[in-house]
C-alpha cells in the first residue's frame, strides 16, 4: 500500500516550511507538501513553491489536504510549518479524520509547551502520535542544519528519527543537533528556553558594544577587531560572529549601518514566556528578565529622549587604559554569560524535576552546539560539567567554572563599578553580577522579608537557632 507514497509530509510554506522541506529533499527523503489556499489568490503558495525552487525536486505539491495526507506512506509522518498558536489546533482538527492509527503529527513551530502538553493528550487519545518539536537556525538553518528539539509521543522518536537527525546540523563532533528531549511539551519547553538564552546573550554583547563605544570611544572597526579577536577564544560563538560583521557593514547612503538603526528593540515572546515560567516555578532567572525589561524601555525611545534632557549626564571623563578595559569587558561579557546559562540550566532542571521529565542536561547542551542562534564552543564546558560523575549542584559550583568565575571576578565587578560611576546603563553585566553575590552568600536579608511578612500579615517565620524547623507567629505589637 505504501508504493509510491513519499516518506514525510509537511505543512506550512512560509519561510520554515520551505527549506525544512528542501532540506529533507537533499538528504534524500521523498517530500509531499501542502499549504492551505487562500480564496481569491491565483497563483497560491504551493504552486509557486513547486514551480520555483522545488521544481525538479522529489517533492510533490498538494493543495488538497485529502490528498496531501493519501500520498504519504503510513505510518505517516506530518510535520507542520505553521504559525503558533490556533492555526495548529486548527489543522490537527482537519487531520484527525484522515489519518491512520499510529500516524505522527510533528509541531515545529514556537508553540507553547502547555499547548504541546494538551495536543500530545489529544493526539494520543485519538490513537496517533504527536511530537512537539523546538526548531532553531532560522532560515539559514532549516535550509542547511538546525537545532532540532523533539518532545512528546515517545513511541514516535523511531519513526521520525532518522529523518530529523538527517536534516539536524552536525557538532564539530558529528553529532546531530537532534536527541529525543522528553514526554509531553519538553521540547517546545526547552526551546523556549533557548530562545530565553539568546535574548540574554544578545543583550549582554550589546553591552559589551556599549561600553566600548562610550567609555573608550572605539569607533567601529576597532570594536569589530576586538569582537572578532574574541571570537577565536572561549567566546566562540555565532552571535559575536556576527557582531564583528555587522559593526563592519558599510550603509549604501555612507558610513556604518549600525549608525543608522533605531535603537528600539522588537520581541515576539518567547523571552517573556521563559521569565514567566521561570516565575511559575519559583526560579530565579533575572538576566533574561533584564533583557526582556531593556527590549521594553528601548522601545520607549520618545520617553528616554525627553528624560535625557531632564537628567543630563555627569561625565568625569577618565583615561582608561585601553587593553586593560578590554579585558574587563571580556571578563563582564564571560562570566555574565556564565550567570545566564546557570539560570536557564537551573530552570529545565527545575521543569524537568517538577513535571517528571527527566531531562538530560548535558544532551540539551551538546543539542544547542550547533545549528542553532546560541551555538557555541563554550556549550562543549557545559556539557562536560553536567555529565561528570559527581553532578554539580549549580551549574557555576562545577569545578571548570568555579575557577573561571573566580578568575574573571576582579575585571566583573571592577568594569561594573566603572559603568555605574559613569552613569552608562549595564543592567545585564549588573543583573548577573548582584546574583552571583546574592548566590554565594550564606545569609541574606530575607529575615528581615520574614519578620515584616509576619508583623502585618501573620505569615510566620522559621527561626534559625536551635528551634530550626519550626515555625512562630510573634506578638510583635504587644497588643491583644
Ligand atoms: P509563520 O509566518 O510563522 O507562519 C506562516 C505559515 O502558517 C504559512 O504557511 C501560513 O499559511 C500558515 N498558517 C497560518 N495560519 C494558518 C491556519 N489557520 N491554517 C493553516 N495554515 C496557517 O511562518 P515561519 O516564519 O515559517 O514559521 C513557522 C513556525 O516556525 C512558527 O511557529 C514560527 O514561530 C516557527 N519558527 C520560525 C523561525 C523563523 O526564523 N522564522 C525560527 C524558528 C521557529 P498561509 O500562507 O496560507 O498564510
Amino acid at each position: 500500500a505504501n508504493q509510491n507514497k513519499t516518506d514525510i509530509g509537511l505543512i506550512g510554506l512560509a519561510v520554515m516550511g520551505e527549506n525544512l522541506a528542501l532540506n529533507m529533499e537533499s538528504k534524500g527523503w521523498n517530500v509531499s507538501v501542502y499549504n492551505r489556499t487562500v480564496p481569491g489568490v491565483e497563483e497560491g503558495v504551493v504552486d509557486r513553491f513547486m514551480n520555483g525552487r522545488a521544481k525538479g525536486k522529489n517533492i510533490e505539491g498538494f493543495t488538497d489536504i485529502k490528498d496531501f495526507v493519501d500520498s504519504i506512506a503510513t505510518p505517516r509522518k506530518i510535520m507542520m510549518m505553521v504559525r503558533a498558536g490556533s492555526p495548529v489546533d486548527e489543522l490537527m482538527e482537519q487531520l484527525f479524520p484522515l489519518l491512520s492509527p499510529g500516524d505522527i503529527l510533528i509541531d515545529g513551530g514556537n508553540s507553547n509547551y502547555e499547548d504541546t502538553n494538551r495536543r500530545v493528550k489529544l493526539a494520543e487519545s485519538k490513537g496517533f502520535l504527536f511530537v512537539g518539536s523546538g526548531v532553531s537556525g532560522g532560515e539559514e538553518g532549516a535550509l542547511n542544519g538546525a537545532s532540532i528539539m523533539p518532545g512528546g509521543s515517545e513511541k514516535a522518536w523511531p519513526e521520525v528519527k532518522p529523518i530529523l537527525q538527517s536534516i539536524a546540523a552536525k557538532a564539530s563532533d558529528g553529532t546531530p543537533c537532534c536527541q529525543w528531549v522528553g514526554p509531553a511539551g519538553s521540547g517546545h519547553f526547552v526551546k523556549m528556553i533557548h530562545n530565553g538564552i539568546e535574548y540574554g546573550d544578545m543583550q549582554l554583547i550589546a553591552e559589551a558594544y556599549w561600553v566600548m563605544k562610550n567609555l573608550l570611544d572605539l569607533n567601529n572597526e576597532e570594536m569589530a577587531d576586538v569582537f572578532s579577536r574574541w571570537n577565536e577564544g572561549k567566546l566562540r560563538s555565532y552571535l559575536i560572529e556576527i557582531t564583528a560583521n555587522i559593526l563592519r557593514h558599510k550603509d549604501k547612503t555612507g558610513g556604518y549601518l549600525i549608525d543608522k538603526i533605531l535603537d528600539a528593540a522588537g520581541q515576539k515572546g518567547t523571552g517573556k514566556w521563559s521569565v514567566i515560567n521561570a516565575m511559575e516555578l519559583g526560579m530565579p532567572l533575572g538576566l533574561i528578565a533584564t533583557a526582556v525589561f531593556e527590549r521594553s524601555l528601548s522601545a520607549q525611545k520618545e520617553l528616554r529622549h525627553q528624560a535625557s534632557h531632564q537628567f543630563p549626564r555627569q561625565h568625569t571623563q577618565p583615561i582608561y587604559n585601553k587593553v586593560e578595559l578590554v579585558k574587563d569587558i571580556f571578563s563582564a561579557l564571560y562570566a555574565s554569560k556564565l550567570v545566564s546559562y546557570a539560570q536557564g540550566f537551573a530552570v529545565l532542571q527545575r521543569a524537568s524535576d517538577t513535571f517528571g521529565w527527566q531531562l538530560d542536561l548535558a544532551s540539551i547542551a551538546r543539542m544547542w552546539r550547533g545549528g542553532c542562534i546560541i551555538r557555541s564552543i563554550f556549550l562543549n564546558d557545559i556539557a562536560a560539567a553536567f555529565e561528570a560523575t559527581d553532578k554539580p549542584k549549580h551549574l557555576l559550583m562545577a569545578p571548570y567554572f568555579r575557577e573561571e568565575m573566580k578568575a574573571s571576578l576582579s575585571g566583573w565587578k571592577s568594569l561594573v563599578a566603572e559603568a555605574m560611576k559613569e552613569e552608562l546603563p549595564v543592567p545585564a553585566f549588573s543583573s548577573a553580577l548582584n546574583y552571583f553575590y546574592s548566590l554565594t552568600s550564606a545569609d541574606l536579608p530575607a529575615n528581615m522579608v520574614q519578620a515584616q511578612r509576619d508583623y502585618f500579615g501573620a505569615h510566620t517565620f522559621e527561626r534559625k537557632d536551635e528551634l530550626r524547623g519550626q515555625f512562630f507567629h510573634e506578638n510583635w505589637t504587644g497588643h491583644g
